[in-house]
């Protein structure tokens, strides 16, 4: 794995793409309306997919390249909502202890995040802030005992009614730290089944599996080295951890891309109009091939930027130019997906109609498109 080149990474013969396949096709298909029609990925199914291996691959190095082509199978079962769920406990929540916590941190939580055993859940949008989290108002309080108190609310967090805990950003006021800057902030582990958490379904209009929930803080008390990290370090931990999210959101949703054009290719060369395949009309034809063109380039983008962060020199620009590419592609492949099968893409039990609505949430969390413009734009030099 350490000295493929990008071209055996990309093939579908790769050994490691041939055992994700047969993995998801084992522990994902055969459950995913189920999980879509609950909201939600079950204890079982957490288990199972654990049990398979698929939460056990690399976050960093060299090893990170045989989880970006889990990412972007993940993205090719079609279901967004799955491959949120998976990706957030899996990658998005544990980069951050696999990252900066603590030994005993480590200790106390990865192992069961590997085996499937606590969900994992990433906390840091509220209400009032997203994109811009300098404007998080939820607060904790110092207990006395090196602990602290917890309050305020959390929304869209995936997993958040099954979730084992939280990493939860709040201000943490440190030495030094000013009181509306992120610097000011810390991330909290804080234990799901603490007294004063709540969760409350927000149900979404794509995403089903992914169970995003409103999460209720009521001065929930967190223990003494629950604080990731070190004081004050919290911005710089954001920054790393965001351009990740970002990659692997990028790189879910190549796959999400990929899902709707095939799924458009054997459509238009299987169903006739007007005594002809419908892959027989030059426009229909010019434009799967700009989509697929959009997607090689993308694909090809999104996994050197992967082994960009494998080697640990993964930049904001691009994380960002990925996110932004990758996710706007996959809303533009859904988009003539849907117009090229008709009225029956838009049943609401066709795949096309969940590929759709999944596609739209792409280019707004981890980063809305707007932001990553703005971030592409500050980080090229223009020379
Ligand atoms: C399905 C789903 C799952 C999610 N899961 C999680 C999770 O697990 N954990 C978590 O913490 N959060 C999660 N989120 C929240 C997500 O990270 C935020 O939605 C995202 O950061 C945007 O914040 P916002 O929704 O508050 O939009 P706002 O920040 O209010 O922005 C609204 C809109 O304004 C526009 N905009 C923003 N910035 C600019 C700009 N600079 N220039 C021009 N226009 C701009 C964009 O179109 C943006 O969509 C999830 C969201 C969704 C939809």
């Amino acid at each position: 794995m350490k000295n493929d080149s990008l071209p055996a990474l990309l093939a579908a013969s790769h050994p490691v793409r041939s055992w994700v396949r047969a993995a998801l096709e084992q522990t994902v298909l055969p459950h995913a309306d189920e999980w879509e029609r609950a909201r939600g990925i079950p204890p079982g199914g957490w288990r199972e997919l654990a049990a398979a291996g698929l939460f056990g691959l690399p976050s960093a190095g060299a090893g990170f390249m045989e989880s970006a082509i889990l990412l972007e199978e993940l993205g090719r079962t079609g279901y967004a909502g799955v491959r949120a769920a998976v990706a957030v406990h899996t990658y998005m929540t544990a980069f951050y202890l696999d990252r900066f916590g603590s030994p005993h941190q480590q200790a106390a939580y990865l192992p069961d995040v590997r085996e499937g055993r606590r969900v994992a859940a990433l906390a840091l949008s509220e209400p009032e802030a997203g994109t811009d989290l300098n404007g998080i108002t939820t607060r904790a309080e110092p207990d006395g005992a090196g602990g602290y108190r917890v309050s305020g609310r959390k929304a869209h967090v995936t997993n958040g009614s099954r979730a084992g805990f939280f990493l939860c950003l709040a201000r943490v006021r440190t030495a030094g730290s000013r009181p509306r800057s992120l610097a000011g902030c810390g991330l909290l582990l804080v234990d799901a089944d603490a007294p004063g958490v709540t969760t409350t379904a927000e149900p979404m209009v794509g995403w089903r599996a992914a169970d995003v929930c409103e999460v209720t803080l009521d001065s929930v008390p967190v223990p003494a080295g629950r604080l990731l990290g070190k004081a004050g370090h919290t911005l710089s931990y954001l920054m790393t951890a965001l351009d990740f999210e970002r990659l692997v959101a990028g790189l879910l949703a190549i796959g999400g891309a990929s899902r709707s054009l095939a799924l458009t290719g054997s459509f238009a060369r299987g169903h006739h109009v007007n005594g002809a395949p419908l892959a027989a009309n030059q426009a229909v034809r010019h434009t799967l091939a700009d989509l697929a063109a959009e997607l090689d380039l993308v694909r090809t983008y999104g996994y050197s930027a992967a082994m960009r962060h494998a080697e640990g020199r993964l930049d904001t620009g691009t994380a960002s130019t990925l996110k932004l590419r990758a996710t706007e592609l996959a809303v533009s492949a859904a988009r003539a997906c849907t117009q090229y099968h008709g009225a029956r893409g838009y049943r609401e039990d066709s795949e096309i109609a969940r590929v759709h609505r999944d596609a739209a949430a792409g280019t707004i969390t981890a980063g809305a498109s707007e932001l990553m413009r703005d971030l592409i734009f500050e980080t090229t030099e223009f020379t």
